[in-house]
């Protein structure tokens, strides 16, 4: 089983950040931490590089941090990651989040920022992981521009089943997180969406499926099992194909 998508960097793990490791070292085969800021991608690498063979790493910067950041640190992130790609197994995440946004200065900066992206996933040939909220019709349309991006994955995704669909028909990737555990949306979209485009993650420490509870990598399996239920199918069969979706993507 394996987390597609994380970020055990955040300093919410400071204090058990090896213990979380090695619970999700007991039942999974990897994870994939996604850089998000410039101090989050040194981090991922970080981990990556002592965890080798168990934590792979993306770098990228999230939407919601483009309008915080001063161009210079933008910069620095977009020079570390072209030093560091050939570490990665992918690029992002990155993306469009109008979520609560009203200011076309910050959708501008959002989307230009995200088109920069797009085009490095396609001059590395690398895989792209996509935060798209309240903008999944807009990121897809963009994505759709990059014919030669070799793989594009709408992480967490949460946007409506009509877009999901033209999505995997598209050929890109869908992936579910913990959050599918407590909301009738995401149920539908596991229901209605191919195994064959579809990928499981925690998001951690975001949307954990027990309450109270901080979110971690091994609970990825509550994600498999609540597909498997809604699928009709057995655990290890929606592991197996979703372990090896996210396998083929990354190239690990
Ligand atoms: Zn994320």
């Amino acid at each position: 089983m394996i987390d597609s998508h994380c970020h055990i960097d955040f300093k919410v793990y400071n204090k058990n950040r090896q213990e979380i490791i090695q619970r999700a070292q007991k039942n999974l085969t990897a994870i994939v931490n996604s850089g998000a800021s410039l101090g989050g991608n040194r981090r991922t690498m970080k981990l990556a590089t002592e965890y080798k063979d168990f934590i792979y790493p993306t770098l990228g910067f999230h939407p919601s941090n483009a309008f915080k950041s001063d161009e210079s640190v933008i910069k620095q992130v977009l020079e570390e990651l072209k030093s560091n790609i050939h570490l990665a197994v992918g690029l992002g995440e990155t993306g469009l989040d109008f979520n609560q946004l009203d200011e076309e200065s910050v959708k501008k900066k959002q989307i230009t920022l995200f088109e920069t992206f797009l085009g490095l996933a396609e001059e590395y040939q690398m895989p792209l992981v996509v935060h798209a909220r309240d903008a999944e019709e807009k990121a897809l349309e963009m994505v759709k521009k990059h014919k030669t991006i070799p793989d594009v994955i709408f992480h967490c995704y949460g946007g409506d089943l009509v877009t999901a669909q033209k999505i995997v028909e598209d050929g890109y990737y869908i992936s579910l997180s913990t959050i599918v555990c407590f909301s009738d949306h995401h149920q539908q979209l596991a229901g209605e969406l191919p195994l064959s485009q579809m990928l499981t993650e925690t998001d951690s420490p975001y949307l954990s499926p027990f309450k109270g509870q901080r979110n971690e990598p091994a609970f990825v399996e509550e994600t498999v099992k609540t597909i498997a239920k809604i699928k009709s199918m057995s655990v290890k069969e929606v592991d197996k194909v979703t372990e090896s979706n996210a396998r083929g993507i990354f190239g690990f």
